[in-house]
């Protein structure tokens, strides 16, 4: 571990549930992410690339090794409070406009309201989606809907962005420019990016590829060379 690592895993492994219903969803991971790496992570569905990314995310608990976050450490809100995950499924909230779903975690946060939508609209402009700020959640494309969420990230500048699989129900051209608008966002936040694929052409896009097969990860170029 060194200190330009933004995530850091040790034989990290996550199973869910418990005896004889247990799943090794994730099993002994070493694995570093560095600041303004660019990786893809690849494999079969069911591997646990989900896990790892939630993992990374703070969101799913750690059930073997250790994972830290040593950049981030000091950070105002410490830890995983600015990291950036775009979910591998719908995740809007059906009752809120796409611009109110951006200021949302922002207002959560404790950022007064005006300056949250403020902040939220200039996020939807950078990814050229201002006219998408009043539509509902039911009134946006696959493509629309991933772009709000990817503003939502931004919106909070994270250190770290994490995308499951961001363009699985859109088509190649469309996931594309997903993946421009990701790479965009990355270098003009300074953040590192980790996105989840099933395409080969997205991932030859990115520096790195890892393979996870089986919960187990296959990291190519080798660690000390990620970026
Ligand atoms: P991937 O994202 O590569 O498809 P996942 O991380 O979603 O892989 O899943 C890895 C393994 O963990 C799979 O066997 C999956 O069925 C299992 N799994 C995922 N989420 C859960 C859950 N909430 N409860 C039980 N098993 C799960
Ligand atoms: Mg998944």
């Amino acid at each position: 571990m060194n200190d330009t690592d933004v995530v850091n895993c040790v034989r990290v492994g996550h199973t869910y549930g418990e005896g004889p219903l247990a799943i090794v969803a994730v099993h002994d991971v070493t694995c570093s992410v560095t600041a303004g790496a660019r990786i893809a992570l690849t494999g079969p569905s069911g591997s646990g690339k989900t896990t790892l990314l939630h993992m990374m995310a703070g969101l799913e608990p750690v059930t073997m090794g250790q994972l830290t976050w040593p950049r981030l450490e000091g950070h105002a809100g410490g830890g995983p409070g600015v990291i950036g995950l775009i979910f591998q499924g719908p995740s809007l909230m059906p009752a809120l406009t796409a611009l109110e779903n951006v200021a949302f975690p922002l207002v959560l946060g404790g950022m007064p309201d005006a300056e949250a939508r403020m902040r939220a609209g200039d996020a939807l402009a950078q990814l050229e989606s201002e006219q998408l700020a009043p539509k509902y959640p039911d009134e946006l494309s696959g493509g629309q809907s991933q772009r709000v969420a990817i503003a939502r990230v931004l919106a909070i500048e994270p250190a770290l962005i994490l995308a499951d699989e961001p363009t699985g129900q859109l088509d190649h051209e469309a996931g594309r420019r997903v993946v421009d608008v990701l790479i965009q966002a990355a270098e003009h936040l300074d953040a590192a990016l980790l996105i989840s694929t099933h395409d080969p052409r997205i991932a030859d896009r990115l520096s790195a590829n890892w393979r996870m097969h089986d919960g187990r990860l296959i990291v190519d170029p080798p660690l000390g060379s990620t970026r």
